[in-house]
């Protein structure tokens, strides 16, 4: 009657606990494995245990694509529809007509609402994208600085609209020493060759690895989710936050990272990030997506206070600028960051209504421990 239990759809989420539990019942999703495409070609619908690439599979041959993950083997979401089966056992469908608290707070609301089985997505003409990846050693701060700038540039030249196709992922990398490589995921999803708006990142000098090309979604999801850092089986530590895309301040924030794993010795392991533009903020921003390999459990609470460290005096640092975004994307947030009050106050309140509407037993706040909390329990830590 009030066995605790976890939802696992793709089991992606790097933590112990998010989708699974000690000494409870994991739901595991991963048989509702079906893809379904709509006679008409415009509806794709996906089973909860599906990922990425099992959609990207069926759509790529057809020239048609949906708005998805970067990875292939992250669990799905949707756009258009989802099936939900509530605390009470009703199983409804939640979309913009239907529900539409329940669907609105189900972006972003995690597992505190229902459980859900099928996901709706509207599907759209996709021909050849061009993309992949350049790397380049980092051996010194003038790179960074020309790096940081090109962000900013394409940030601010996005923003204007200047190429809605183009984007950039820029990966920071560390090493024993401290600074080691700078990579860049490119991608022009009108299969447009080197694009002038990537211009910086395809001309990055000494580069090592260059895979750019034309190329589609499932090829280049396999090869943004293989490679050292990612492979399955790894111990990962993620955490997330907002930045904005200013050259000064991530120069500064890249520099917060170095000192809080490396000023007190050897580093207990090598951190990396990638920085993400997301545009149409209060300014340009990028999300950070932090991430550390573990050498194994004992090592964990070290690389842990050394990311709260780099975390919070990150924080201050944009505070004291007044350039501080609170909005941490939780698929990326460390357990001790607080993903759903980061929404805003509003937005929290609206998340916990919706809850007490659809759940009015809260099961899905006491049965259900794993995930980002609408009610926290535990330390915060930045
Ligand atoms: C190497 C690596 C690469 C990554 N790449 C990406 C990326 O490209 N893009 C991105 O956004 N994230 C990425 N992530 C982050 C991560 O995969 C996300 O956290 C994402 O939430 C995982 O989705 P999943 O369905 O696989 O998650 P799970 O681990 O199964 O679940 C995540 C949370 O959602 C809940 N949940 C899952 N399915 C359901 C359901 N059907 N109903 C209700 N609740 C549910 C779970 O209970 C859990 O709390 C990456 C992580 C790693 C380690």
């Amino acid at each position: 009657m009030h066995c605790k239990f976890a939802i696992r759809g793709g089991g992606h989420m790097w933590w112990a606990g998010a989708a699974n539990i000690q000494d409870g019942v994991t739901i595991d999703l991963s048989s509702l494995n079906e893809t379904r495409l709509s006679s008409d070609r415009k509806i794709l619908a996906l089973g909860a245990g599906t990922r990425w690439i099992d959609a990207y599979r069926v759509l790529d041959p057809m020239g048609l694509s949906i708005t998805g993950g970067r990875v292939w083997k992250v669990g799905v979401w949707g756009d258009l529809r989802l099936v939900v089966v509530l605390a009470s056992g009703e199983i409804v469908n939640a979309n913009i007509s239907s529900n539409p608290r329940l669907f609105k707070a189900l972006k972003g609301g995690g597992n505190n609402f229902g459980v859900i089985t099928r996901f709706d997505f509207k599907t759209f003409e996709q021909g050849a994208i061009w993309g992949g990846f350049v790397i380049s050693p980092w051996n010194s701060s003038v790179q960074l600085n020309q790096q940081l700038q090109a962000l900013e540039k394409f940030g601010n030249d996005s923003e204007r609209g200047l190429d809605d196709y183009s984007t950039v992922e820029n990966v920071y990398v560390f090493g024993p020493s401290g600074p080691s490589q700078i990579a860049n995921i490119l991608v022009n999803t009108n299969a447009v060759a080197r694009p002038p708006i990537l211009a910086d990142f395809t001309d990055v000098k000494a580069q090592t690895t260059n895979t750019v090309g034309m190329t589609n979604i499932s090829s280049l999801a396999l090869q943004t989710g293989t490679g050292p850092g990612i492979e399955n089986g790894g111990r990962y530590i993620w955490a997330s936050a907002t930045y904005p895309n200013n050259a000064t301040t991530l120069a500064k924030i890249v520099s917060l990272c170095q000192e809080s794993f490396y000023g007190h010795g050897k580093p207990p392991t090598y951190p990396g990030f990638s920085l993400h533009p997301v545009n149409k903020s209060q300014q340009n921003t990028v999300w950070m997506n932090f991430a550390v390999t573990s050498t194994g459990a004992d090592a964990d609470e070290a690389i842990v206070n050394a990311t709260e460290t780099f975390l919070r005096k990150a924080r201050e640092y944009c505070q004291e600028q007044n350039q501080y975004e609170p909005f941490v994307y939780s698929n990326y947030a460390l357990p001790s960051q607080d993903a759903v009050a980061s929404y805003g106050t509003e937005n929290q309140a609206f998340l916990r209504a919706v809850a007490r509407e659809y759940d009015p037993q809260e099961v899905f706040q006491k049965l259900v421990p794993g995930g980002f909390k609408l009610y926290r329990r535990g330390k915060t830590c930045c």
